[in-house]
């Protein structure tokens, strides 16, 4: 199977009650260890590429990567997705560079020119058979070369949505009800403690969720910044040298219930460097004497893979759905 757009991939996540994955892309055993989980478990996915990893390893490696997966794994379908494309420009380059989605995030831009801006990456991808994502509303949290100030961050205005979507004719957008980026999601006083002492963040404004759902019936929804920052790995990165003290994430719970709705794509990322991260961390303290790298990425590939596993089956609800 080539690569593919999302447009059948969320038909049918819409009407089955589950999200596809959106995992962002850095290097190859990132993308080994998402597209392994998904091939075993027979899952459509997303990889993702955001401004910052095409900086880091250039587009054309990242592409020729996503390709080899594509070329591992025939029996599901995979998008190439570009994460936050900040200009018409960058969006021009992925969609002429083999990319098959990409988003324009003018979120911060005012109401008009954001649709202004989307509208022309729209009318350029639609005439090259790639689908575009928007965003409306800002989420808080630092991503990347995306950082946005928690007092400037703002939930999704659920009245502008049907005037943007008719208007830009975007294919998914991206709404902004209490997930941000990055591992520190909340504030511990923006939080509770469970018997263990572990942040418990506020819900998700699932009101907004409905709301824009009820005025943009069958449209696919995407939310951002929806790692969970799993305390087990946390917990590993600080007793391994780590200093990473209230970390937190959105509560699995609550993405298993936003992909039951109107939520086809669900992006995670900071999950997988917190994988990737501890389990290297650990590797280099228990191991001193080494310093193969393939000897510290094999198991950091492997934890990659047993996350993605998790998030298939448990929070997505797309295992099986190839
Ligand atoms: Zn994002």
């Amino acid at each position: 199977m080539a690569l593919v757009t999302s447009t059948e991939m969320f038909k049918k996540a819409y009407a089955g009650g589950y999200a596809i994955g959106a995992f962002n892309v850095n290097n190859m055993e990132i993308v080994q260890g998402i597209t392994e989980a998904c091939k075993e478990e027979k899952a459509p996915v997303i990889l993702q590429v955001s401004k910052g990893a095409r900086a880091y390893a250039n587009h054309t490696y990242l592409v020729k990567l996503v390709e080899a997966a594509v070329i591992e794994c025939p029996e599901i379908p995979i998008v190439l997705h570009l994460d936050h494309g900040p200009d018409f420009e960058t969006c021009k380059a992925c969609i002429d560079g083999g990319f098959t989605s990409v988003m324009i995030d003018a979120s911060s831009k005012p109401f008009a020119e954001n649709i202004e801006i989307t509208k022309k990456v729209v009318e350029y991808a639609h005439d090259h058979g790639v689908v575009v994502e928007a965003e409306l509303g800002t989420l808080a949290g630092i991503e990347d070369d995306v950082k946005v100030a928690a007092h400037e961050a703002s939930y999704t205005r659920p009245e502008e949505v049907e005037e943007f979507v008719t208007k830009t004719g975007c294919d998914s957008l991206a709404i902004a009800i209490g997930t941000s980026h990055g591992a520190y999601k909340f504030k511990p006083e923006q939080c509770t403690r469970n018997a263990d002492g572990i942040l418990v963040p506020p819900p998700l404004r699932f009101d907004v969720l409905e709301e824009v759902s009820r005025r943009l019936p069958g449209f696919p929804i995407v939310l951002h910044g929806a790692s969970s920052v799993p305390q087990s790995f946390v917990k590993i990165i600080n007793e391994n040298g780590g200093k990473m003290p209230n970390a937190v994430g959105v509560p699995e719970d609550q993405l298993r219930q936003a992909a039951k709705l109107s939520v086809c794509k669900i992006n995670i990322d900071s999950d997988l460097r917190l994988a990737m991260t501890g389990t290297i961390r650990e590797f280099f303290n228990e191991h001193p004497d080494k310093f193969d790298p393939r000897e510290y990425l094999k198991p950091a590939r492997a934890n990659i893979k047993e996350l993605v596993r998790h998030k298939l089956r448990d929070v997505l609800g797309c295992a099986g759905k190839a």
